[in-house]
């Protein structure tokens, strides 16, 4: 995997796309359906060693797990961009490897309401719901541990 870029406002990881005017980084889609505080443009960064995100799917867990897919366009989301590889916890991988999407998006919804103090709005959670369902028809292979994680 390339080095992560990341937003030096909100140390959130960024998603690059490319276009005529060259490579522009936005705000991750999940981040943006997560309710997180990104109303501002974001200023890349290369991320510094050894930094970590969070896992693209619960938002709690730390990355263990790549999820290869293409990119696509999600539903609901005409002016967001999924790029490239997703990342997941050992909690979501093991969920994903196992077909079980519904239970995927409980834990997103679980951890939403804890972050957030209230409970997932059925909206958020219907788009998160065809998010993962637009992903997972662009996975392109097994699940595969980060590579280098010795832990
Ligand atoms: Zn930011
Ligand atoms: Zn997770």
């Amino acid at each position: 995997m390339s080095q992560p870029i990341i937003c030096k406002v909100c140390n959130l990881a960024l998603d690059g796309f490319t276009n005529e005017e060259g490579v522009t980084y936005r705000h991750t889609i999940s981040d943006a359906m997560d309710g997180k505080d990104i109303n501002h443009e974001p200023v890349p960064i290369p991320a510094p060693p050894g930094w970590r995100g969070h896992c693209d799917f619960c938002t709690a867990g730390v990355p263990k797990f790549v999820v290869p897919a293409r990119d696509f366009t999600p539903p609901n989301a005409p002016n967001g961009f999924s790029t490239g590889d997703w990342a997941a916890c050992e909690w979501c991988a093991l969920l994903i490897g196992a077909d079980r999407w519904p239970s995927v998006v409980k834990r997103a919804a679980k951890h939403f309401q804890r972050r957030m103090g209230f409970p997932m709005p059925s909206k958020s959670r219907k788009a998160v719901q065809a998010l993962y369902r637009t992903l997972a028809e662009n996975i392109t292979g097994p699940i595969r541990p980060i590579e280098g994680d010795e832990s």
